[in-house]
């Protein structure tokens, strides 16, 4: 039974979708006027897991991850070099897009860019201002706090007083709201101002909280089963998306809210306005390698802080190298025939420990336990040469499902070098002079998996790739 964690109800629950088999989730992606640090990456590679472990578990999913191309720095920073929002953004998508590549993230089925749905943001608005929930100041539309009572439903904020509950992330508008608390849903803009759009309340641009209800509700409709983001943007942005989109269509929302916790350094957030960010691009460049950086991102469980050092960054490189070395040399190291060695078992047994990890709110270094107890079990059986040739295709398949969740293995994606090849079709050759069909079969199988094809000729034994 698949448990997570749900911020509304604060509550551990067994996750049950609204429609069978099928999961609607909506992540808050990027805001793309810069490259993205490994805090945001920290967030996105729990969304990864979130999305592999859902498909893992069989379900159909469709899930939508926002770009925010349009907010006030966006529009700040496009002004003071005079250039347009698109050309200040559009590297940025790109290279977020290969950074996620590189960590071996899953792309989602959809990725809606803000300023494309301009138009539903304004059919929510309308409905808004038509039902009491919104108004008009000074050109601008705010929201209504005190017409939905059940604000602060997620974040548990006791709202007593005035607080300050809808800033934008800079919010200039506070003399124009009826209360402190409102926040704005559209804001006016001058003709003379390039980022605007036209709507029947006034030429304006969106809040940045709207652009996620509106793209959420238009890709998953009004009710959906997950919504995630980091912690930080529990309140207000995800406060705020619930009363807006239920306040339009009086439907709950999303089902469960999952949040990341915090990326720290020198237990501090890690953040740009802080300046103690590093971008992945950074720590490529002082050659640690993508995957590592992955292994390191969620070796703890998504609900806990982690806190970034180059040591720990170190370890797990030293981790990820360790955890190739151990797939290779299962793949390509000669395995003696006949031995039992109870890995069939050994394999179900790692199987089950993951699992039960991650049914149990997704608690990644559990079953990253479980993988290196496995390898450590499976090494001490090569040194012994005690691992058959079934036992080691039983525990590629179960590493091989463990990895379509982690994805830290990866290697598979790399050609083998020629070296590699001549070596194995040498031994192939001798395992055939000693009539150890077995191995023969079995080194043909496995270049064939790594997309090299042999051909036995009166020449001899010749390969190319597929
Ligand atoms: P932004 O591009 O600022 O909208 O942030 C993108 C995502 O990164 C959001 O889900 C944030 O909550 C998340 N985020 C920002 N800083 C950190 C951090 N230090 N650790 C973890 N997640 C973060
Ligand atoms: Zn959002």
């Amino acid at each position: 039974m698949f448990k997570i964690h749900n911020s509304l109800t604060n509550e551990i629950e067994e996750f049950q979708p609204l429609v069978e088999k099928k999961v609607g989730m909506y992540s808050c992606g990027p805001t793309v006027w810069n490259f993205a640090h490994i805090g945001n990456f920290r967030t996105f590679v729990f969304g990864d897991i979130l999305r592999r472990y859902l498909k893992f578990k069989g379900y159909d999913l469709t899930h939508v991850m926002n770009l925010t191309d349009v907010d006030d720095r966006i529009i700040n920073e496009s002004a003071k070099r005079n250039i347009t929002i698109d050309t200040l953004v559009t590297p940025f998508i790109e290279a977020f897009w290969e950074d996620l590549d590189s960590l071996n993230c899953e792309r989602p089925e959809v990725a809606p860019r803000a300023t494309e749905h301009i138009g539903k943001m304004i059919e929510i608005i309308q409905s808004l201002l038509a039902n009491g929930h919104a108004y008009e100041s000074d050109g601008s539309i705010y929201y209504r706090i005190s017409s939905f009572p059940e604000y602060g439903k997620l974040s548990k904020i006791k709202f007593a007083g005035n607080i300050e509950g809808g800033s934008e992330r800079i919010d200039t508008d506070k003399y124009k709201k009826e209360d402190a608390r409102d926040f704005a849903l559209w804001k006016l803009v001058c003709e003379s101002e390039a980022a605007g759009w036209d709507a029947s309340f006034g030429r304006g641009r969106p809040g940045w909280h709207i652009e996620c209800s509106a793209m959420a509700m238009q890709y998953l409709g009004e009710s959906f089963d997950i919504h995630t983001g980091g912690i930080d943007l529990q309140f207000p942005h995800h406060e705020n998306e619930i009363a807006q989109s239920e306040g339009a269509t009086g439907k709950p929302f999303a089902k469960y809210w999952l949040h990341g916790e915090f990326l720290k350094i020198n237990n501090e957030k890690m953040s740009k306005s802080l300046g103690n960010e590093f971008t992945l691009r950074d720590i490529i460049r002082k050659g640690f390698k993508p995957l590592a950086i992955r292994y390191l991102l969620l070796s703890v469980p998504f609900d806990k802080q982690l806190n970034f050092t180059f040591e720990n960054l170190r370890g797990a490189e030293t981790t990820i190298e360790r955890l190739h070395d151990f797939r290779r040399r299962l793949r390509e190291n000669y395995c003696c025939d006949g031995a039992d060695s109870n890995f069939r078992e050994k394999a179900q047994d790692f199987l089950d420990d993951f699992v039960a990890a991650m049914d149990n709110n997704l608690n990644t270094s559990v079953a990253l336990a479980a993988l290196h107890n496995l390898v450590r079990q499976t090494n001490i059986a090569f040194s012994n040469e005690t691992l058959n040739t079934a036992d080691r295709r039983v525990i590629l398949n179960a590493v091989d499902k463990f990895d379509a969740v982690f994805g830290i293995f990866g290697e598979t994606k790399e050609e083998m070098l020629p070296a590699e090849i001549e070596n194995l079709i040498k031994e192939r050759k001798e395992a055939r002079r000693n009539r150890n069909f077995a191995r023969s079969d079995e080194i043909r199988c496995l270049l064939n998996e790594r997309g090299v094809i042999l051909e036995d000729t009166k020449d001899g034994v010749k390969w190319k790739r597929r």
